[in-house]
């Protein structure tokens, strides 16, 4: 009713560890979609909540009704889309191979005949994985997050690792991961935000409306140049 969404304070799922789209830093989160988020609640006023967890557990709290809302570097997927609304998209994403930086013998997914591949539970990266595995033949090993994943390949536990390219491009800008991409990207996707799927109807136009103005009124790039430069 009326009153009671007046005061609703929306719970929104956020990735934990995922810079430069969300992160920790000095016991505050920040990141381009948290930026974004506050910044469209802001301009819709609406009041939200973050909900820090795993990737993995964001679509099920979704569906349980602990969240409203995610913003998590999540891909708009047709899977997903049976489960949640998504926002219009916000950001041009896809997924890559990481090795180590001296592995000469990966470049495309054929390579990756009887290695081991890292993923995180969850993402897209996973079920891309899982879908090749049988074909291509190599051994699918998963992560809760990001950072657990890039260790794995990087200690030599696993030769292979599949993530974001936004994602992996700057963590191996910021950190001495002894990462690299590789190959061509294996697909093309877009972020968006969800919202649970028929429900929160006023609250999709809502974001809709707030990204459209921030992108019109200059934030959007502004939040975009704070993280990954011009
Ligand atoms: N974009 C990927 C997905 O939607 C990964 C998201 C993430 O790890 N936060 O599955």
């Amino acid at each position: 009713g009326g009153k009671d969404a007046e005061n609703k304070v929306y719970k929104v799922g956020v990735d934990t560890t995922y810079p430069p789209f969300e992160f920790e830093e000095k016991g505050e989160y920040k990141g381009i979609d948290i930026e974004l988020i506050n910044a469209i609640a802001e301009d819709q006023g609406f009041e939200i909540e973050l909900s820090p967890m795993d990737f993995g557990g964001i679509i099920p709290a979704m569906q349980s009704g602990e969240l409203d809302v995610a913003i998590a570097g999540m891909s708009i997927t047709d899977e997903r889309k049976k489960v949640v609304d998504f926002s219009n998209p916000y950001f041009d994403a896809g997924l890559t191979l990481v090795v180590q930086e001296g592995n000469s013998d990966i470049q495309k997914l054929d390579d990756l005949k009887g290695k081991t591949v890292a993923v995180k539970k969850g993402t897209t990266g996973a079920t891309f994985a899982q879908e090749n595995a049988d074909k291509v033949g190599y051994k699918v090993v998963q992560f809760n997050d990001s950072p657990a994943m890039f260790q794995e390949v990087s200690n030599g536990n696993a030769d292979v690792l599949i993530e974001d390219y936004p994602v992996i491009a700057y963590a191996i800008a910021q950190k001495d991961l002894g990462l690299k991409m590789v190959g061509e990207r294996l697909n093309g996707d877009q972020y968006g935000i969800a919202v649970l799927k028929g429900e929160n109807q006023d609250l999709l136009e809502k974001i809709n409306a707030g990204l459209e103005k921030l992108k019109e009124n200059g934030k959007y790039d502004e939040i975009l140049k704070t993280y990954l430069g011009e």
